[in-house]
């Protein structure tokens, strides 16, 4: 076992594949709202959240996902030469792995890269939820324009266990923003997809525990529900106390509502809340993908 801000990090799972490939290419133009490029040092990822929309952007089978990873071992060495030929542009990292997993540890791919880009001084959003963040801190504070995020969907760490079960547990994310934000960087969170809520955690209880860490900035947005989603939260919740809550994560009728009332909490401390919901509550009736509609349960 390591020991990472107190929290135990549980050593790679026995069956766990890691395979190292080499690249032609290392930035790819992004379509996503104010991205230019996106950098995955990965492909795969060792957290395996039931929920994750990657397995479909690569077409692969979701009962794959999680129990291997490809590491692009030259992934700095290529970025070092687009940043030559390329306009700069916001690069984000990442968009379809986690750039903390446990392999960074060791490859420290995502490290390499900071290191070219802060050298070229372009403009990074980087997002994870994994603590090892916390070692790149001397690399961020370099930069010029940067912003550092955790992914925290929900503030109850049962649910977590549950839907992320090889994913870092919340307290030790909440820590490492404080750590960041304490460091003097901008820090963000990724309430996405937005958990309904669980274990008594109102709005404002969750937005005060976000201002307390030191969060400036938040977006959130719904369950993805292709690609067998649905099924696959229903099959994970399967038996616990806590799946009647939980199997309404992609059910707009219940997590619209909830998210408005959060988004009112963070604005009125301060915390600039991009809330995707917004926009879609003219079409409240409709569901995207409940997993309780997937087990017919309403
Ligand atoms: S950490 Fe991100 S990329 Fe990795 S499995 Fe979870 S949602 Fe997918």
């Amino acid at each position: 076992m390591e020991e990472l801000l107190g929290v135990h990090v549980p050593p790679p799972r026995e069956l766990f594949e890691i395979r190292e490939v080499h690249v032609s290419s290392a930035l790819r133009r992004d379509p996503l709202p104010g991205i230019d490029y996106s950098f995955n040092p990965y492909i795969g990822c060792y957290h395996g959240c039931t929920f994750c929309y990657v397995p479909r952007l690569l077409q692969i089978d979701r009962n794959t996902w999680g129990a291997s990873v490809v590491v692009k071992r030259n992934a700095a060495t290529v970025l070092a030469k687009e940043v030559r030929r390329l306009p700069r542009g916001l690069v984000a990292i990442s968009t379809a792995t986690d750039p903390y997993q446990f392999v960074e540890g060791k490859y420290r791919i995502t490290r390499h890269a900071l290191e070219v880009l802060q050298r070229a001084q372009w403009p990074v959003s980087v997002l994870s939820r994994a603590p090892l963040m916390i070692r790149d801190i001397d690399l961020f504070t370099q930069f010029r324009e940067i912003e550092v995020g955790m992914s925290v969907p929900t503030l109850d760490d049962r649910a977590r266990a549950l839907l992320e079960p090889w994913a870092p547990p919340i307290d030790s994310r909440l820590r490492c923003l404080r750590a960041l934000a304490d460091a003097g960087l901008t820090t963000f969170v990724g309430f996405a997809p937005a958990y309904p809520p669980t274990d008594g955690w109102s709005p404002n209880e969750i937005a005060e525990v976000f201002a307390e860490a030191g969060v400036k900035k938040m977006f959130t947005r719904a369950l993805d529900p292709r690609w067998g989603v649905p099924e696959a939260i229903a099959k994970r919740l399967e038996g616990s106390d806590l799946a009647p809550d939980l199997l309404r994560l992609g059910d707009l009728d219940t997590i619209a509502p909830f998210v408005s009332r959060l988004a009112e909490a963070c604005r009125a401390r301060g915390i600039d809340f991009r809330n995707a919901f917004e926009f879609r509550m003219a079409d409240s009736n409709q569901s995207f993908g409940s997993p309780a509609k997937a087990l017919g349960s309403r």
